[in-house]
C-alpha cells in the first residue's frame, strides 16, 4: 500500500511545485572595460597616473566581479616608445585575473577610416597584447569595436567579422550602452582643472553620487528592452572604460547593480545566450546598443526604444560636451 502510494505523492508534489512558485527572472551581466591601460592617457598628469592606476585596480580587486578589458596600444607609448611602466599597468589586470582583448591601435572609428586601415588598427593592436598573453599560455579572443561602429553594411561587417575570425577574435557586444563616458570626462575635468577646495570635493561627490544611479536606470532600462524583444531578460553586457571616475565609484555602482538581483559572470558565460547569435540590423553611423540592432533587424517601430534614461545637462556642462 506505501509502495504504491508514495510514488503517486512524488509525482504529485513535482507536477504542483513549480506552477506554485514562478521561477524569478536569471539576472546576469558581465563587466567589460575600455580604453586600457588609461582612458584619457594624453591629457592625464604623468604623476598622477599611477596614483589614478592604482586606485581602479584596488576598486577593481575590492568589488571581485569577472572583467574583460580592451586596450589601445597606442596608449602604450610616448613618441612611438612603448613604455614599459604602461605595459606592466596592462600586467596588473592579468595579476587580478582579468581578460584582457584587442580595442585596436588607435581606437580608430571602422565608419571614418574604412576597412582596411581598419584591419591594419587590429593587427597593430596586438603587438604588445598578443606576448603578454604568450607569457601565460592565452591568445588574445575578445575585440570590442572603438565606438562600438561595427560597420554601416552587411558586407563590412562580415568582412570584419571574417578578419577578426581568421585571428581567433570574437566580437565582444554591448548591451547595456551608456553615457559613462560623460560622467567619467567630467570627473576629470572637475578633478584636474580645479584647485582642491571643499568645493571640488563636493563636485566630485555630487558626480559620483549621480553615476550611479544613472547607471542603474540604464541598467533597468535594458533589461524591461531585453524583455520586451526576447521575452526575458538576458546576460547582459555593461560597458565601462578605465578612468578616474570607476576608480571612486565602481564598488558601489557594483553593489548598486547587484542590489538590483545581478550576478556577475564572466564575458563568454553571458554570450552563451542564444540572442548573441542574433542579426545587427544597425546600418547608421553611430554604435547603439547590441538590443537595439536586433530590435532593428525585426523592424521595430520607434515607440519601441522609447524611454532611455538621458545623461544630466549638468554633467554634459561639466563633461564640455554637448551631446551623448
Ligand atoms: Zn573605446
Amino acid at each position: 500500500m506505501i509502495r504504491q502510494l508514495l510514488p503517486g505523492l512524488l509525482v504529485l508534489c513535482a507536477c504542483v511545485a513549480p506552477a506554485a512558485q514562478p521561477t524569478p527572472p536569471d539576472r546576469r551581466i558581465a563587466v567589460t572595460i575600455d580604453d586600457l591601460p588609461w582612458q584619457r592617457m594624453q591629457r592625464t598628469d604623468a604623476a598622477a597616473l599611477p596614483v589614478r592606476h592604482a586606485q581602479l585596480m584596488a576598486s577593481l580587486r575590492e568589488a571581485g566581479v569577472p572583467v574583460a578589458g580592451f586596450v589601445n596600444e597606442d596608449k602604450l607609448e610616448v613618441d612611438g616608445e612603448v613604455q614599459p611602466e604602461r605595459v606592466a599597468m596592462l600586467r596588473d589586470w592579468l595579476d587580478a585575473g582579468f581578460e584582457l582583448g584587442n580595442h585596436t591601435y588607435g581606437h580608430v572609428d571602422l565608419h571614418a577610416v574604412g576597412l582596411p586601415a581598419f584591419e591594419q588598427a587590429i593587427v597593430r593592436g596586438e603587438r604588445t597584447l598578443r606576448p603578454l598573453l604568450a607569457e601565460r599560455d592565452a591568445t588574445p579572443r575578445w575585440f570590442r569595436h572603438p565606438y562600438l561602429r561595427a560597420g554601416r553594411t552587411p558586407d563590412d561587417k562580415a568582412a570584419v567579422a571574417a578578419f577578426l575570425d581568421a585571428r581567433g577574435y570574437r566580437i565582444a557586444p554591448v548591451t547595456v550602452d551608456n553615457g559613462e563616458w560623460v560622467f567619467a570626462f567630467a570627473y576629470a575635468n572637475v578633478l584636474d582643472g580645479q584647485p582642491d577646495t571643499p568645493a571640488r570635493a563636493a563636485t566630485l561627490e555630487r558626480l559620483h553620487r549621480g553615476y550611479v544611479p544613472y547607471m542603474l536606470a540604464k541598467l533597468d532600462y535594458y533589461e524591461r528592452q531585453s524583455i520586451a524583444l526576447l521575452g526575458y531578460a538576458l546576460p547582459q553586457v555593461l560597458l565601462l572604460h578605465a578612468n578616474e571616475l570607476n576608480a571612486a565609484a565602481y564598488v558601489d555602482l557594483v553593489e548598486g547593480i547587484r542590489r538590483r538581483g545581478y550576478r556577475f559572470v564572466a564575458l563568454d558565460e553571458a554570450m552563451r545566450d542564444p540572442a548573441y547569435a542574433r542579426e545587427d540590423g544597425y546600418r547608421g553611423r553611430y554604435g547603439p546598443s547590441w538590443l537595439h540592432r536586433w530590435a532593428m533587424a525585426e523592424a521595430k517601430p520607434k515607440t519601441f526604444y522609447a524611454g532611455e534614461p538621458e545623461v544630466p545637462r549638468w554633467v554634459l556642462d561639466l563633461a564640455g560636451v554637448d551631446s551623448e
